[in-house]
């Protein structure tokens, strides 16, 4: 059994102090809920002080992107080891903001992928399809591909020890859902490539999140699909009480 993972994606949003209230909040709420693994990814900024505001509970903090170099000349970049030493356990990979509009590719998701598992952080690596590509009945092949890009030189090993994220890029942030159903099979699909790439035991161990316009009025339906081990949530993470109506439904709660 997958204990299901609940990842809540802050991209470019809360300041100093308003990111250590919310981090607060969400350990306050969350305090007796076990049987899922909450994680948070807030900017770089706020990464050490909510950090110190979760210490000592089950929430446990993410990066939303990183460079695969250890250190170097690159003005503005983060490095792996700046997130473990900041106490990140996660880092989100490929997220679809960072495709298309800061010119991430299959290539640049490999080597974040590699790096992140080398320095011992689980990437989230994410993966989904346009608008266009899902009406032209292009979505496994563009998974496929995403997938194959991402996970390229790994062994089943490193395999294991990630997460996927399918986020179809037409729900992110849109308000539109994939049908637990639509999702469950891209899920499924997904799985069914790492099975075939790493082996079947491998691939059961990973968690495939669902990403896209998860909130607290949806989120039970899709995370009662048999293939769906989690969420990966951005705007409905940002407050704290349906952040915990997401986590808790995704116990059953
Ligand atoms: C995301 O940022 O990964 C995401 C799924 O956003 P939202 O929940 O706002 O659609």
């Amino acid at each position: 059994m997958r204990t299901p993972i609940i990842a809540g994606n802050w991209k470019m949003h809360q300041t100093g102090q308003e990111a250590v209230d919310l981090a607060s909040g969400l350990r306050q709420r969350l305090k007796d809920v076990n049987g899922v693994r909450v994680v948070i990814c807030p900017p770089f900024t706020s990464l050490l002080s909510v950090s110190r505001a979760i210490e000592g509970s089950d929430i446990l903090l993410g990066g939303q992107n990183m460079h695969w170099e250890e250190k170097g000349a690159y003005t503005g970049e983060v490095s792996p080891t700046m997130l473990l030493t900041a106490g990140c356990k996660y880092v989100i990979v490929g997220h679809s903001e960072r495709r298309a509009l800061f010119s991430e590719t299959d290539d640049t998701v490999n080597l974040k992928t590699k790096s992140s598992l080398k320095f011992g952080l689980s990437p989230i690596i994410c993966v989904g399809e346009r608008l266009e590509q899902r009406e032209a009945n292009e979505t496994k092949e563009v998974v496929e591909h995403q997938v194959k890009g991402a996970f390229k030189d790994l062994n089943s090993e490193d395999v294991g020890k990630t997460v996927v994220a399918y986020e179809p890029v037409w729900a992110i942030g849109t308000g539109k859902t994939a049908t637990p159903e639509q999702a469950n099979e891209v899920h499924r699909f997904i799985r069914g490539l790492l099975s075939s790439e790493f082996g079947r035991e491998c691939a059961e161990e990973i968690n495939v999140l669902y990403g896209g316009s998860v909130k607290p009025e949806n989120s039970r339906e899709l995370l009662e699909m048999p293939e769906i081990d989690g969420a990966l949530v951005g705007g409905a993470s940002l407050d704290a009480q349906s952040f915990e109506k997401i986590v808790r439904s995704s116990i059953g709660d």
